[in-house]
């Protein structure tokens, strides 16, 4: 059995209400198992607000608050698996893992268990993590995207996770050797510019140029006015789409809706409400699309689910290889 060890949080960085960077450190002595950048670990908390399952008269699953006699709801620990995003060389030089996280709520509105506790870390106070002493994960690109020349990395939201440690990592090492012959694209998508993390660190990969990499950022909620020209608009798989020439999701789901003969208003009003994408000023589209060949491309994505299935979707369409970082919950003991 994987032993469970205490760790701190050494720092939290608020990007927005929902989403969050913070770093652990193992208890003193402690160290991190080795990784590979893509990789994930189990973290928990102990005060997590606990839930259970109920059937309701439909049928349907959920998870309700779990109360006991007093109508209180009971509290214990809940472990979850997280992306890694600090790249390996930052782990084995200053001992820290980094994570990139969304607060989870449910559809009636509930928050998760584990994020609402996350979200409650102060360092030097209620700062302790329990992780897994166990970092496994096979969304690598020696298992992913070996023998592409082109790696293109799609992320929605906190989904940046794996990619940031990937790019950071390559970056690291192609600064002491060879560095290494491919190409990387990254294209990343969140609501607005405040929760584009690590955007800066990315821009100043892309302008070194140890690697040949382009970063494209999107948000998917422009200011109405003061947009900021560099960063694209849309949602990610439609600014993914627009580069393929490919119809918005939107429009396809409308077509579909009009051939059932089903759902049709529903779909034309999202159309109606769909940020139509465009790609950063002065992103050279023709340059863009020739990277994007899909002979010599694998798309690898992380993030929300329907964000994935869309670029899946749109993958396929192009016959692009498809490559995707499932965040199925896991259990742990
Ligand atoms: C490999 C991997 C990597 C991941 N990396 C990241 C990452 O880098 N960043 C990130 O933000 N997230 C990541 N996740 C998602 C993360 O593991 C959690 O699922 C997420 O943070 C929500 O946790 P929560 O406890 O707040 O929500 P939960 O309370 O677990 O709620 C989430 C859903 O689980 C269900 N649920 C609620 N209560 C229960 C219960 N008692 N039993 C069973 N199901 C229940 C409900 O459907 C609910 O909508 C990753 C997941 C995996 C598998």
């Amino acid at each position: 059995m994987v032993q469970r060890r205490t760790g701190f949080a050494v720092s939290w960085q608020t990007l927005s209400p929902i989403l969050g960077i913070f770093r652990v450190q193992p208890a003193a002595g402690g160290r991190f198992p080795d990784y590979e950048a893509g990789q994930y670990i189990a973290l928990r908390r102990e005060d997590c607000a606990l839930t259970r399952r109920v059937t309701g008269a439909d049928g349907r699953t959920r998870y309700v608050p779990d109360v006991d006699a007093s109508g209180r709801q009971r509290r214990g620990p809940v472990s979850h698996a997280y992306s890694i995003s600090s790249a390996p060389y930052e782990t084995a030089q200053e001992g820290f893992l980094e994570f990139y996280v969304v607060r989870e709520t449910d559809e009636d509105g509930r928050p998760g268990r584990l994020t609402e506790s996350l979200f409650r870390i102060e360092p030097g106070k209620d700062d302790e993590i329990v992780y897994f002493d166990r970092i496994a994960g096979d969304f690598t690109l020696a298992k992913r995207a070996a023998g592409f020349p082109h790696v293109l990395m799609v992320a929605s939201g906190s989904g940046l996770a794996p990619f940031v440690s990937m790019i950071k990592q390559l970056h690291f090492e192609a600064g002491r050797g060879p560095g290494d012959p491919a190409r990387y694209t990254l294209l990343h998508g969140n609501r607005t510019a405040e929760e584009l993390a690590y955007h800066r660190d990315l821009e100043t990969i892309a302008a070194a140029g140890r690697l040949d990499f382009t970063y494209l950022a999107t948000v998917s909620r422009p200011a109405s006015s003061g947009h900021d020209p560099s960063l694209g608009r849309g949602r990610v798989s439609n600014v993914l789409r627009l580069l393929l020439g490919l119809p918005l999701k939107e429009e396809e789901d409308l077509e579909a809706a009009a051939e059932k003969g089903e759902g049709v208003e529903t779909a034309r009003a999202a159309l109606v409400r769909a940020v139509r994408p465009a790609l950063p000023a002065g992103a050279g589209a023709d340059a863009l699309r020739e990277r994007l060949a899909p002979a010599r491309t694998v798309v690898m994505t992380c993030g929300n689910a329907s964000a994935m299935s869309d670029v899946q979707r749109a993958a396929q369409a192009r016959g692009i290889r498809f490559e995707k970082e499932d965040w199925k919950p896991t259990l742990y003991p």
